[in-house]
């Protein structure tokens, strides 16, 4: 009987200690959140200002650059470059300056008091002075089999990033609000023609905006208008669209497929904690990375719901890094 009690208590013991090893924390100075040009940005600049950085990655290392490929608009890449390997460089340089990078996913934050607190895979608890969130966006995307089969390959979500490639072409975008009417107006310099699919009998986007779209005369519109298939084995060849009223289907030859339906901000882990825009933009005092926590700083396109591009988000990784130094040089932390 003693024996089966003294193996219970060494059973529950292993069991304690496993608990014990899973709530285990770590002391961080700057823990950075997400590894698109923003966070490794950051990283790079927090490591050159001795902040020891800590960058969990997230699920999608690289962010949404490593779903694109050839990036010809970032500076310094002469020749341009695939995006997942300027996320690479990124990364290297990063790590080349000290930042230590490590593959993980931030699943809950506590900014409830300071120092904060950062949950690491469901298991591990991090205590940091500062926290940069760089979580980024993700595009919205139709949900059909031949988009996602076809992304990269015609398929695009980033008229800026891509359209250059579809030069002399024509192009096809779908979306109504005022992102869809910007890009199909950039588009619309570079393409011969641009069909512009709009799913109900109106836009959404700005007055301004429509009028823009509706004097470019290369724009063409289909009202009521979704999506039934992109078609094209290897490459986009032709899209295939149905008319919501009348059910008519209707297939037009073009290179490149736009999707510009809105982009969601990878915020909601934040939710509790940081002020936050109606659509979940992470607010920041203007020109700063600042948010309404103290030693919280948001970067990237998780606080930019206008430019969007790697090169700005690179910027605000950088801005973050400066002002989270100078947050933690203020609080004589060192
Ligand atoms: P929005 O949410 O404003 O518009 C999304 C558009 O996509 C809507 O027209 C919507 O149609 C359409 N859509 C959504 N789902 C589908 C689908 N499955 N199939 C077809 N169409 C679909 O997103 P935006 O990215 O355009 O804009 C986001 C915010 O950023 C807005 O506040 C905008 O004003 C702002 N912005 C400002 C700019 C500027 O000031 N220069 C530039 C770009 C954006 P429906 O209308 O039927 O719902």
């Amino acid at each position: 009987m003693e024996l089966f009690f003294s193996s219970i208590q060494l059973i529950l013991t292993i069991i304690n200690f496993r608990k014990m090893e899973q709530i285990i924390s770590e002391k961080v100075k700057c823990l950075i959140i997400g590894s698109g040009p923003a966070g490794y940005t950051a990283a790079i600049y927090a490591a050159r200002a001795n902040l020891n950085p800590v960058l969990y990655q997230g699920i999608q290392p690289g962010g949404q650059l490593t779903i694109t490929t050839e990036v010809e608009n970032y500076p310094g890449y002469s020749d341009g470059v695939q995006g997942p390997q300027m996320m690479i460089d990124f990364e290297k340089q990063a790590v080349r300056m000290g930042a230590d990078i490590r593959f993980g996913t931030v699943t809950q934050v506590d900014f409830s008091s300071q120092p904060l607190l950062v949950q690491i895979d469901e298991k591990k608890w991090i205590v940091a002075d500062a926290v940069i969130v760089s979580t980024g966006a993700s595009a919205q995307w139709l949900g059909l089999e031949s988009e996602e089969r076809l992304n990269g390959f015609g398929v695009s979500a980033c008229a800026v990033c891509d359209g250059f490639f579809f030069r002399g072409k024509e192009v096809a975008i779908v979306g109504a609000g005022d992102t869809a009417a910007e890009e199909a107006i950039y588009l619309s310099k570079l393409c011969t023609k641009v069909h512009m699919l709009v799913r109900r009998n109106e836009m959404r986007a700005s007055k301004i905006m429509q009028e823009r779209v509706s004097k470019t005369e290369n724009i063409k519109i289909y009202w009521d208008s979704v999506t039934d298939e992109i078609i094209g084995a290897k490459t986009v060849e032709a899209v295939r669209i149905k008319n919501n009223k009348t059910g008519e289907l209707q297939t037009i030859p073009i290179s490149g497929f736009f999707v510009a339906i809105g982009h969601k901000p990878n915020s909601d882990l934040f939710k509790n904690w940081l002020e936050m825009d109606e659509a979940g933009y992470i607010k920041t005092i203007p020109g700063k990375s600042i948010t309404n926590v103290s030693g919280v700083f948001a970067s990237g396109d998780v606080q930019d719901k206008i430019y969007r591009q790697a090169v700005t988000a690179a910027g605000s990784g950088c801005i973050a890094a400066l002002d989270a130094e100078r947050y933690l040089s203020e609080m004589g932390i060192h």
